[in-house]
């Protein structure tokens, strides 16, 4: 277990990085159908213009997320990227939220916990219902009601196989 005291870490400007399986996030183990993926993460730390001290962490991996519709397993590319600002107490964390939409708060953690971080942050980047496009075929993912040129593609095939 990768334990950090999140504002040393930033301010020395350190680097961690490894991989981790699916099983060993409970709560994500319970979100995917693989347990045996793995997910590669880095963290690093800095200090912004500001002179708040920041963590910067990458995750990525394939899962297999389960279909709302078909139950199934649904492919799903995770490549999440996130800086978290740091902040000493609730008050000054929820003053920058409310200056700056697009900002992710952290309490200060002198025992934070990096895979619980890390988990934390891949449960935040999964989509919140996913579906397939199409639950009769298998190897077509959609995440979003966005048209996917690839669902699009799909069907073209299937049709000429008719
Ligand atoms: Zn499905």
């Amino acid at each position: 277990m990768s334990v950090i005291n999140s504002a040393e870490f930033a301010i020395a400007r350190e680097q961690l990085a490894g991989k981790v399986a699916v099983a060993s996030l409970p709560r994500l183990a319970d979100a995917v159908l693989d347990h045996a993926a793995e997910l590669v993460w880095s963290l690093e730390g800095g200090v912004d213009k500001l002179e708040r001290p920041y963590l910067f962490l990458q995750v990525s991996g394939e899962l297999q997320l389960r279909c709302q519709r078909c139950l199934k397993a649904m492919p799903f590319q995770l490549a999440c990227e996130t800086v978290l600002t740091q902040f000493a107490d609730e008050a000054l964390l929820d003053e920058a939220e409310e200056a700056d939409e697009d900002l992710e708060g952290l309490l200060i953690d002198p025992a934070l916990d990096v895979l619980a971080l890390v988990e934390e942050e891949v449960l935040l980047a999964l989509p919140y219902a996913p579906r397939h496009d199409r639950c009769d075929a298998d190897d077509v993912m959609i995440v979003s009601d966005k048209p996917n040129p690839f669902a699009v593609l799909a069907q073209l095939k299937t049709r000429k196989a008719e």
